[in-house]
């Protein structure tokens, strides 16, 4: 059956598509502010998903250290100047409007005070819900094609919409499990555009197995630094866990977002990054009289890890103490691959911003824009993709009710 839609209109008929951060937050702007009818297109059962499961389920929405130089994209003066209209108090006060309170942490990372992701993804569907925005759920947008001065977009499911206006905020190709399984870009090709190359970024590594057998679970607070052969191109502490793949935890998927394009990526991971490798090298030479070899590490590395250590540090012509310090200060890990866009938090890549107006128009088709992580824009970990997906969603509208 042809659904009909386009009944009891006012104003433009404007189209977001895709129901996560960025399409929730352009949507409610797009109501509030003007006379228009918009719609809310979302594939799944529910706005809002993939927000809801962010930091662990507690919702790193943004980061009070805003700059772009925490971002990976082809301009990032247009972004500088994005999130510059929309900061991280812009976006706390639209949120507090709507009944949210927030807090962070040391490092700038901000939560919902009850920590609950779920309750942001709550405040934006009452907020659409109470600004009229016409929310299509189970609609998946197939086609895209110009029809008059707008455009008809075609539902999988059977029917279509005409809109004057369209917002493409469908995401990337990350975690597809929420819906995001890359539809976004056949849209915008359609349209005329290209892709900068897609990877994985804010992704578990796989490294090769040897240095992480039998380590599978054990969790370090480390310095990371990532190599791409003999080139240092960034560093991290933060939490490793070793996996029967390779690794994972916050430092690893900060770092991944470096290597993406590496051909010879490696880590070392510093596991007392306070102390230097000489003191280490003459405190283990002292301790060595004190206990059985295995026992060298203890207190210094959790148990498995300081075995796995002493045996690496005998492999090849046999174990000294500062053989075993070394190893504790610069454990090599080579790089083998990702866990690929299914384990990975974010997209590398996407619709470049050139092919975008300063309002985030579309330059191949007139009324199409894009927010959020379709763009080539993405950032590190810490709520910098989030407040990506909030402040862009939050230019395009405005761009739009300005016009
Ligand atoms: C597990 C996990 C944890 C994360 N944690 C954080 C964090 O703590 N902080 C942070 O800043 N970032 C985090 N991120 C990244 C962040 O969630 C994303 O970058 C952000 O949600 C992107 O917003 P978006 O609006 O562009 O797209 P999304 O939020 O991905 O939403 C896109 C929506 O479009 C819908 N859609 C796609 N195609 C179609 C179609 N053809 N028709 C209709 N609907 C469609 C999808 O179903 C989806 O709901 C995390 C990501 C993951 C996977």
């Amino acid at each position: 059956m042809k659904m009909r839609y386009n009944n009891r209109m006012k104003g433009k008929i404007i189209a977001v598509v895709g129901g996560g951060a960025g399409g929730m937050l352009c949507a409610h702007a797009l109501a509030e502010g003007g006379e228009n009818t918009v719609f809310l297109i979302e594939r799944g059962a529910r706005a809002g998903r993939k927000l809801s499961a962010t930091g662990n389920g507690q919702g790193n929405i943004t980061n009070l250290h805003m700059d772009a130089g925490h971002y990976f994209s082809d301009d990032r003066d247009k972004v500088a100047r994005i999130l510059r209209e929309f900061s991280p108090a812009d976006l706390l006060s639209y949120l507090e409007n709507l009944g949210g309170l927030f807090e962070s942490d040391e490092r700038g990372r901000v939560y919902p005070c009850g920590r609950q992701a779920s309750a942001v993804t709550d405040l934006l569907r009452f907020a659409l819900e109470r600004a009229g925005v016409r929310l299509l759920l189970g609609h998946t947008v197939c086609s895209l094609a110009g029809e008059g001065d707008g455009y008809r977009l075609g539902f999988a499911e059977g029917g279509d919409l005409h809109a004057d206006v369209v917002v493409l905020a469908t995401g990337g190709k990350a975690a597809k499990n929420f819906g995001t399984d890359g539809t976004g870009y056949a849209l915008a090709r359609s349209l005329g555009h290209t892709l900068t190359p897609l990877f994985p970024a804010l992704v578990q590594l796989k490294t090769e197995t040897a240095p992480v057998r039998g380590l599978k679970g054990v969790r370090v607070h480390c310095l990371v630094t990532a190599f791409d052969g003999d080139k240092a191109l960034h560093h991290a502490r933060g939490d490793v866990i070793f996996t029967d793949y390779g690794v994972s935890g916050n430092a690893v998927f900060l770092l991944s977002s470096y290597l993406t394009d590496a051909a010879a990526p490696r880590l070392t991971l510093d596991f007392l990054p306070d102390r230097g490798e000489e003191e280490l090298a003459l405190f283990l030479e002292r301790k060595e009289g004190l206990c059985p070899r295995e026992n060298l590490l203890g207190c210094i590395l959790p148990g498995a890890l300081g075995r796995a250590v002493i045996r690496r540090a005998g492999e090849h012509g046999g174990f000294t103490a500062r053989r075993a310090a070394a190893l504790v200060k610069g454990y090599p890990l080579i790089v083998t691959g990702t866990l690929g866009f299914d384990g990975a938090q974010v997209t590398r890549g996407g619709i470049p911003l050139s092919e975008t107006d300063g309002g985030l128009q579309s330059l191949r088709a007139k009324n199409v824009y894009f927010c959020g992580e379709i763009l080539n824009v993405d950032g590190e970990c810490g709520g910098y993709n989030l407040h990506w997906a909030f402040s862009s969603a939050m230019h395009a509208a405005r761009d739009i009710l300005r016009r």
